[in-house]
This record gives structure tokens, sequence and C-alpha cells, in this order.
């Protein structure tokens, strides 16, 4: 199988994840049977089924539904109808019971993302998350997420935000120009932004994060530098870049189907891509994941149990949960979700036990995503254990250091090109 080049080809681990949910989710952009990678799980002729990193606490991502409006390029589970709050917040805590039960540890993360949890008002939030201080707690230090629109950030919200016990928040600031916020369909403009991670700060938050979006119809490389060094203005501990893609369904792929907006240029959107990466870690930046950089010691570590084997349990629609090799992922209809945790046993359909293969070439997917990249233990001898992985090396799109095998970032273009040839 060929690797396909960097540029005409179709990019691989690309999906605008608008202060969502990489990968991911949301929750990081997790998505079960439309990770980037899921083709491959069911081909893989991997060597181990043995995660590379040791055990850590597990993770939890709750996903809240719901948005004020709803932008013309997201496909993600989110309704604009505020009328099932309190059901979703009976829902996450009967969801938590059924999921979670008296002996599990305490949690090493919890990430808030959605829709909007900053649209979500203090009391329903509150209900939302208090059984995990009666329950399993988290550990000590935990990273505590939320996702914010900066139409909704004022002092009062930040300090009750900071009182929950977030002391991270990712900010969907999307763009840096009036003008692409509104082709976005976004309810901020730059001012707004600004004001709401100055806000943030001085409420206490010192880690965080900021979303962008690339890609878009008529942004050229210049465009988009101004927008990377107008964010890094904000002094964001991290930054994440995804590039535009038609999701069907979105008011932007039923435009481009009517011909009203260009689709996505893979070209351009890699070069892009590239571009976010010079000007990033040239300002300090490490590119740790496709999508994410990060200040040193700002890597989202919530996000990071979705790359390296860390167990998760994910609470409310589209949540997704992996544990012992088995991944489950609820349905991202808000009714649909309700009734699901109303019956006894959940539909086969949103589950699946990982064997041995699946596993490995998933370790080796997600890996080669990140800048730690794998083991070379986990390429296997053979055709793609030598002429191929020589090539991939010598085409500038892997380094070999040390025992491990780390994506350039041309190479985490094609991440899972990747993976998939060096399964063998
Ligand atoms: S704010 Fe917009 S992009 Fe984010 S989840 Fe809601 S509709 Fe989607």
């Amino acid at each position: 199988m060929d690797i396909p080049s960097v540029k005409n080809s179709r990019l691989t681990g690309f999906a605008v994840r608008p202060n969502l949910a990489d990968p991911g989710t949301k929750g990081g952009d997790v998505r079960g049977p439309s990770w980037p990678w899921a083709s491959l799980i069911h081909e893989m002729p991997g060597p181990s089924p043995h995660p590379e990193s040791p055990e850590k606490s597990p993770g939890l991502y709750i996903h809240a539904p719901f948005c004020v409006t709803k932008c013309p390029y997201c496909a993600f589970a989110s309704t604009v109808d505020r009328e099932g709050m309190a059901s979703w917040v009976l829902g996450i805590r009967r969801e938590a019971r059924q999921r979670i039960d008296g002996s599990a540890p305490p949690f090493g993360s919890l990430y808030l993302g959605g829709g909007t949890p900053s649209a979500v008002p203090l009391a329903p939030l509150t209900d939302a998350l208090s059984w995990i201080e009666d329950g399993p707690g988290l550990v000590p230090g935990a990273e505590c997420t939320i996702e914010v629109n900066p139409g909704d950030v004022d002092p009062a919200s930040s300090n009750a935000w900071r009182a929950l016990g977030f002391n991270r928040v990712s900010v969907g600031v999307q763009a840096m120009d009036d003008a692409t916020l509104a082709f976005l369909g976004r309810r901020h403009d730059v001012v707004t932004a600004r004001a709401a991670v100055q806000t943030l700060r001085q409420a206490g938050f010192l880690n965080l994060g900021i979303d962008l979006i690339y890609g878009l119809p008529g942004q050229d490389a210049r465009a988009w530098e101004r927008a990377l060094q107008a964010a890094l203005a904000l002094a964001p501990d991290h930054v994440s870049c995804y590039g535009l893609t038609l999701e069907p369904g979105t008011r932007f792929a039923d435009a481009v189907a009517r011909g009203d907006m260009p689709a996505p240029d893979d070209e351009r959107v890699a070069d892009l891509f590239l571009l976010a990466d010079h000007v990033l870690t040239d300002a300090g930046y490490e590119h740790y994941e496709v999508s994410n950089y990060a200040l040193p010691g700002r890597r989202a570590r919530h996000n990071a149990s979705y790359w390296d084997g860390t167990p998760y349990i994910g609470l409310g629609p589209a949540a997704h949960s992996f544990r012992d090799d088995v991944r489950e992922w609820n349905a991202g209809n808000l009714a649909t979700w309700l009734d699901e945790l109303a019956a006894p046993e959940r539909a086969p359909a949103r589950r699946e036990r990982l064997d041995a293969r699946q596993r490995g070439l998933e370790i080796l997917a997600l890996g080669l995503r990140t800048r730690d990249g794998i083991a070379a233990a986990r390429v296997a001898p053979g055709p793609a254990g030598d002429g191929t992985l020589s090539r991939l090396i010598d085409e500038g799109l892997l380094l070999s250091r040390k025992s491990r095998l780390v994506p350039t970032p041309r190479g985490m273009l094609v991440a899972d090109a990747m993976a998939r040839v060096l399964a063998g």
C-alpha cells in the first residue's frame, strides 16, 4: 500500500472539533465508528496488544449538548433546545450510577465538553457534577477542563467555574477577525474573545487553551499567519488548530453541494497545517499531537488519555467510554440517550471489544498522531518493517529516535496511512 504524498492526499486526522470534543470527541474528538482510524482496526495484523504507557487514573468526560445557536460547520451532538436541560442533569447522574461503581478509583482528569458547557446555568451545572465529590472523587491535582464560548464569559461565571473546581479552560476563539467569526456563525467578536481570555485569567485560570479553525474558503497563508500571531498575543498555554472539513448535514455541506461555497482544498489545508507548525513551534509551543500545541508542561492531560491507552468514562449524549479493551459510545440525540439509559442493556451496536490485533493497530495509529510516536519494536519485521520503514524515514515522514519512531509534522498529516502500512 502506498503512503499518499502530503500534497494530493485526503488528509487524515482532520476534523473541525469546534470548541468540542478531537479526540477529540468530543471529549477530545472521540467518535467510535468515525474515528479516523476506526476503518483500520478491523484489519490489524499488528504484533502486540499492550498499551504503551502504564495505566493512569481513568479520565472522565461529560458532554453538555446545549448550544445557543448551531454553527454552520458543526455536526457535533448539540441542540439549541434548552428544554431538556433538567433531563440531561438527571441522565448524567443516572449514567454515572450505571457506569461507575462504589469501588471505582478517583478520576485523574475531568473534561466538560459540548455543545457549549458555558451556556449551562450554574445550578444545573452543579447538579450534573456534584456526584463526583460524593463518589470516586478526583486525584489530587487532577486536570479539570471546561469548554467555554467567549460570549458566555464574565467575572461572575468565571469565578463560579473556578469555584466548581475547574482549573483549566478551553476557549472557543476559532478565529481572530470579525468577518471570519461571522462566516463561522459564531456569536462573539474578537474584542469579546480578548476580553474573555483576560477575565478568565483574572479569575485564576492559570491553564488556558484556545481553539482555532483554518482552511476556510479564501484563507491564504498570510491571513492564517495573521490569525496565529493575533492568537499568540492572547498568551494561551495551549492551542488547538482544526482544519475545516465538511460534515454531512451541516449548512456548509449543503452550501458546497449547491455550489455556493468552495469545498475545502486539501493541498491548501496541508500548507496551512505546516504553517501553523512553523509559527507555533517558533513561538515555543510543542506540536505534540496532530491538532494540538502546548507550552512546556501544558499538554492537555485529559486528551492524552485518548491517545495513550488510559481508560476513560464518558457520560452524556455522544460520549465515549473505553475500559478493558471495550469501547462504548452513546447515542448522540438527547432523547435517544435518555431512552437508552432507561433500558436494562445498552444497544450492542454501541459497544465493541477490541481484540489484540485491533488494539495493536489502534496503538500504532494513535501513537503516530503524537510527538511521542511509537516504540520501534512495534513495527513487525517483514515487508513493513524493512523497506517501508526506511522509505518513510527517507521521505521525511518519520524520525528514528533512540528506540522510537516519531512522526515529523509532514508525517502527522498522513499518520493513519503510515499506521496502515507499518502494520504490514
Ligand atoms: S458552539 Fe457551534 S461548533 Fe460548538 S458545539 Fe455548538 S454548534 Fe457546534
